[in-house]
């Protein structure tokens, strides 16, 4: 071993302290497959020190915002994020803003030219980047990253839970291949890929070991599942295979296409122990010339058959469905299909949308664009028609007992805890409030008799 002439190192001398870590907040808006996205986002920062999350997005070194540009209402929503974010930066309360999702993919020119204070932004598609895109930023740079819409989540993805770790969502595909023409959805996420049915039980598998209880699918469209590479619909499949998974309890189904739903599929929830009676499937409307102008590739004829099988095929089944009204073209005679549909079909859970005329799609350059007063007014009534079904509904289940997932102490109320059961999707639906003495553990499932209902919600005691 050489001796050297310098002088040893003093071994005193501080070590260069490595700098701290880049603090990073999160804003997530819009669906769930943009909150699985973000999961991501964060698990392929979480896992490098170089970054530590925080959940206050109001003070942080790095702000991130995933937007949604679904409709109208959505894109300012995301728009209004953004300019807070900026004005943050404005006071120091955030070094640099950095924007993503829908809103950049579908907007990317018009957001670089208005909106000059944003440090980044990354289109739906740009996820796999973000480590090395938010190193950039924290170099002072400006970036603009823009590829194919949609990120395709695999189960090698790392997700940092955003929800609580008892319920969890899973993306199946993304993208879609259908044509509605009020749409513009597969424009800024892409065409249908679904992933691989040993992909996603891999995942649900990992999250399961974390403690998922309840696993919630979901995708454009879940029932094209596997029909891209597979050329038949895999979804029963995939069910039977999560059925498996151990530490699962409730497996849910959110986004049902209905011309893509099979006696299979329907069979294999009636023969489930694990997926639980529940069914989210859009239908947007119930007239014949609104869903061919809409082009949903099903007539009202076909939906109510459908409709009456299911039900008959799986016992307690609790639908949920969503509907436009307002659509270009929509005669006071198709809104009153639709009431009448409604009426008929008594739905647990309905939505209403007003139309969004939306830039870019088919419906968007149609003749015949109906005025917004009569939108709210068609608005009002189908939400009216739908508050009185579902308060006859939640009066009709007093008396009896429902399994249901315990999420939280209702807000401010001692004894009183907000939980799910298998009628109710998160964020969406209703509640079942339980009153107990006795503190109850979040993510456990109890056996509740209803007492009491409102017109969303249920109250009972264990
Ligand atoms: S199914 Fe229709 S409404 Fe849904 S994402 Fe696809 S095109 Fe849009």
């Amino acid at each position: 071993m050489k001796s050297s002439s310098k002088p040893a190192k003093d071994q005193t001398a501080k070590p260069k302290s490595a700098p701290d870590p880049v603090r990073v907040g999160m804003l997530s808006l819009g669906c769930a497959k943009t909150l699985v996205d973000s999961e991501v986002i964060l698990g392929k920062l979480g896992g490098n020190e170089a970054y530590r999350l925080v959940p206050d997005v109001s003070d942080c070194d790095v702000a991130l915002l995933n937007t949604c540009a679904f409709i109208g209402d959505a894109q300012k929503e995301s728009v209004d994020r953004i300019l807070q974010l900026v004005q943050w930066k404005k006071e120091k309360r955030v070094k640099a803003v950095v924007v993503m999702g829908c809103l950049v993919q579908r907007f990317p020119d018009e957001l670089q030219k208005e909106i000059r204070e944003v440090d980044a932004f990354i289109g739906s598609g740009e996820y796999a980047k973000i480590p090395e895109i938010v190193a950039r930023v924290t170099g002072g740079q400006r970036v603009v990253s823009l590829g194919h819409p949609g990120y395709l989540v695999t189960a090698q993805d790392s997700r940092v839970a955003l929800t609580p770790k008892f319920s969890r969502y899973v993306k199946i595909s993304e993208g879609c291949d259908h044509v509605c023409t009020f749409c513009t959805i597969p424009t800024f996420r892409g065409k249908h890929r679904s992933r691989t049915i040993e992909d996603v039980e891999t995942e649900v598998r990992t999250l399961a070991a974390f403690g998922a209880k309840e696993i919630i699918l979901t995708g454009q469209d879940t029932t094209f599942f596997g029909r891209d590479h597979s050329g038949k619909f895999q979804l029963p499949e995939l069910l039977q295979r999560l059925e498996q998974v151990e530490g699962v309890e409730w497996i849910r189904l959110l986004y049902a296409y209905p011309a893509c739903v099979t006696q299979e599929l329907m069979d294999t929830l009636r023969n489930s122990s694990k997926i639980v009676p529940y069914l989210d499937m859009p239908l947007q409307h119930a007239s014949d010339a609104m869903l061919s102008a809409m082009r949903r590739g099903i007539t009202k004829r076909r939906t109510a058959d459908l409709l009456k099988k299911f039900r008959d095929t799986v016992p307690g089944l609790a639908i949920r469905t969503t509907f436009i009204v307002g659509f270009p073209g929509e005669s006071d005679r198709d809104f009153q299909e639709l009431l009448d549909f409604m009426k008929e079909m008594r739905f647990e859970r309905a939505g209403i949308f007003r139309y969004s005329q939306e830039e870019g799609s088919p419906a968007g350059a149609m003749k015949d664009q109906i005025p917004e007063k009569l939108k709210q007014s068609r608005y009002d009534e189908a939400m009216g028609l739908q508050q009185t079904i579902s308060r006859k509904f939640h009066k009709a289940q007093v008396g009896k007992t429902f399994r249901t997932l315990i999420e939280r102490l209702a807000d401010g109320k001692s004894g009183l805890w907000k939980g799910r059961s298998t009628m109710d999707a998160p964020d969406v639906d209703g509640s079942v409030f339980v009153r107990s003495d006795s503190s109850l553990q979040p993510g456990t499932f109890h056996e509740v008799k209803i007492t009491s209902s409102t017109d969303y919600d249920l109250y009972g005691e264990l």
